[in-house]
């Protein structure tokens, strides 16, 4: 008997867990419609934007990125493609494989959006930099800017060679999402 209730309890649980799961979903669901009229509002900028902006995966930025596009008045109006590491993703011999998708991102974006520019927004305190390099560039910020500096002159060098018609801005974001250009 006692097993059996814990079975049973156990059960229990389990639905709970799913008819949560379910309700998660449902208000995911009331999220999307809520925001589709303000979506549509937006004026149609028939299949192009300027910008194709390069970051880090890193979730503790996510926020912060969006926040600075959008005080710049590029909300929703921008391509974004994703690298752990940002501008050492797309250069590290480590994963080849990154830096191609990062040229043919750059490439589809020009192709299909006409951008005009790309921005580059590596950040401090970065993991995949502490990975690639094998240092932890966090304790000496005039240092990890330094470095981060090197990764973004040289990948705009590469992409000035290939896009002339580019431009290319360098960002370097901290992880309280104050951002300083880097004049490189
Ligand atoms: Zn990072």
């Amino acid at each position: 008997m006692k097993h059996s209730t814990g079975h049973h309890h156990g059960c229990c649980q389990g639905e709970h867990g799913s008819r949560r799961g379910f309700l998660k979903l449902a208000t995911l669901g009331v999220g999307v419609t809520l925001m589709a009229p303000m979506m549509m509002s937006r004026p149609a900028r028939a299949g192009s934007v300027d910008t194709l902006l390069l970051s880090c995966m890193d979730y503790r930025l996510m926020g912060h990125v969006a926040g600075y596009m959008n005080a710049r008045n590029m909300q929703a109006n921008y391509d974004h493609v994703i690298l752990a590491g940002a501008s050492l993703g797309a250069l590290t011999d480590k994963k080849p494989a990154w830096g191609d998708a990062f040229w043919d991102h750059v490439a589809v974006a020009k192709d299909l959006h006409h951008i005009k520019r790309l921005i580059v927004m590596d950040h401090r305190d970065c993991g995949a930099y502490k990975v690639f390099l094998g240092m932890d560039l966090s304790p000496d910020p005039t240092r990890e800017a330094e470095v981060h500096g090197q990764y973004l002159a040289k990948l705009k060098t590469m992409v000035r060679e290939r896009h002339p018609d580019l431009e290319v801005e360098l960002l370097l974001m901290g992880l309280d999402g104050q951002v300083e250009k880097l004049a490189v």
